[in-house]
């Protein structure tokens, strides 16, 4: 009788211990499955053509100038950048993602110390947003394919737009233009 009552006992304990595994193993299996399906869009494109990257992954390919301006809404000192004062011919491309942001031809000399365009290439590359920082209220303007801060549009620039869009370098990376 000593041996029978804890068999008996630990008989049923032992049942619930193995459906308790399996039950666990499921759920694992579950959780396994979510984080396939669902951030694999992280770190590539999206459905729309967005691109999508953890902090992480934009400090990896980023210099730490060009993560604190695109990815944390830096502003790099008047006169710095390496295009403020840049006459090449060709495009400014998205330094985060590539996306095709503005021409040479838009370029003028605007004297503020940053690279200034009077229109992006296409009205569909960029996004703007309200921005009350420093207290006043400013157009920021961003990539529309990766968010990246790219700086401000201002409407004191020259004919035909009336706008200036104010660009920090950093945001930018030059592409001079193919001889056709
Ligand atoms: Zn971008």
């Amino acid at each position: 009788m000593r041996i029978c009552i804890p068999i008996v006992l630990v008989f049923p304990f032992v049942i619930r211990l193995d459906c308790g595994k399996e039950q666990m193993v499921r759920e694992l299996r579950e959780a396994v499955g979510k984080e396939v399906s669902g951030p694999a869009e992280r770190g590539g494109q999206d459905m729309s053509g967005r691109v999508i990257k953890s902090d992480e992954e934009w400090r990896e390919i980023l210099t730490e100038e060009q993560y604190r301006i695109t990815r944390e809404k830096g502003t790099e000192r008047a006169f710095t950048g390496k295009y403020h004062d840049f006459k090449g011919e060709g495009r400014y491309r998205c330094v985060c993602c590539g996306n095709d942001l503005f021409s040479s031809e838009a370029k003028f000399e605007s004297g503020t110390g940053w690279a200034s365009f009077c229109a992006p290439v296409s009205e569909e590359n960029i996004s703007t947003a309200t921005d009350k920082s420093l207290g006043r209220t400013r157009t920021e303007v961003l990539c529309s394919r990766c968010g990246a801060h790219l700086g401000h549009v201002f409407e004191d620039g020259p004919e035909p737009t009336g706008l200036r869009y104010c660009i920090n370098s950093a945001a930018m990376e030059f592409e001079e233009k193919s001889e056709e």
